[in-house]
């Protein structure tokens, strides 16, 4: 049985054309109970595409027309998936607070403006550097901004650079991990496990489950599960690897977000 896809992206993103009309559809078809639609907003970040904010403007009353409209059937969240930098915390207080989100995912998709998907980002770093980088903005996002649900993809910087940066040396990143988890367990906040991963060729979900597992043994209790869909066929795509594992942990509840607030959901 599936419960919720905590992370969808629709034609309200700059990288997505699917349909909101396409994505209720599939997720009723999939006997979901929940969706949040998570659309992008980075702002102030150099990119090679256009525009990632979402028009808030038209979106925000798309999205709780739907919900009304859906409210027998679907529980459809107002969420936004917004990328964070160490330098946004003021630009974040002001666009979140200006609209009844229900969820919130913080996302690094770029490092002091720079695209993290880019070269230039990788350039003159090794790849322990490129990733402690990755990590410490993490850490900076948390403690610039803290009124996000949970941290999205938290690992996923794997993603990027090339072959020669595929491989993450965890050992050496894990005081960051520690300090990152640890952060997010004393402000009551959540990881996001992401499994785009699965869809891009890395064979697992984001972050990794030694991420998931010490967050869990840390006494973290607030887990989504999010596809990071762009088409509605990849909605809750591989979700049954991630109940097996939450289960094989001990994992007894998965987190539903209404205005921000967290409730908890049995797994089974
Ligand atoms: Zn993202
Ligand atoms: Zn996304």
């Amino acid at each position: 049985m599936l419960i919720s896809d905590y992370h969808v992206h629709s034609e309200f993103s700059g990288d997505s054309i699917e349909k909101l009309e396409s994505i209720i559809k599939r997720a009723k078809e999939l006997g979901l109970q929940e969706i949040a639609i998570t659309d992008h907003y980075d702002y102030d970040m150099k990119a090679n595409h256009e525009d990632f904010i979402v028009d808030l403007k038209n979106y925000v009353p798309k999205i709780l027309e739907l919900k009304d409209m859906n409210k027998k059937e679907l529980d459809i969240k107002l969420g936004i998936e917004f990328g964070m930098q160490g330098h946004l915390g003021d630009h974040a207080r002001k666009i979140l607070n200006a609209y009844p989100f229900d969820y919130v995912l913080s996302s690094v998709h770029s490092i002091e403006t720079i695209d993290i998907s880019l070269p230039e980002y990788f350039k003159g770093k090794t790849p322990l550097e490129a990733h402690r980088r990755y990590f410490e903005s993490v850490l900076e996002n948390i403690n610039t901004y803290d009124d996000f649900s949970v941290c999205s993809h938290l690992d996923f910087v794997t993603r990027y650079g090339g072959s020669d940066y595929r491989h993450m040396d965890y050992k050496k990143n894990w005081d960051l991990i520690e300090a990152i988890l640890k952060k997010l367990i004393s402000m009551n906040r959540g990881i996001e496990i992401n499994t785009s991963g699965f869809r891009y060729g890395e064979n697992r979900f984001y972050p990794c489950e030694d991420i998931v597992k010490e967050y869990y043994r840390l006494g973290g209790e607030i887990l989504t599960i999010g596809s990071d869909a762009h088409r509605a066929e990849h909605i809750a795509m591989d979700f049954s690897k991630v109940y097996d594992f939450l289960e094989s942990i001990g994992v007894k509840y998965i987190s539903s977000f209404n205005k921000r607030e967290v409730t908890f959901k049995k797994l089974k």
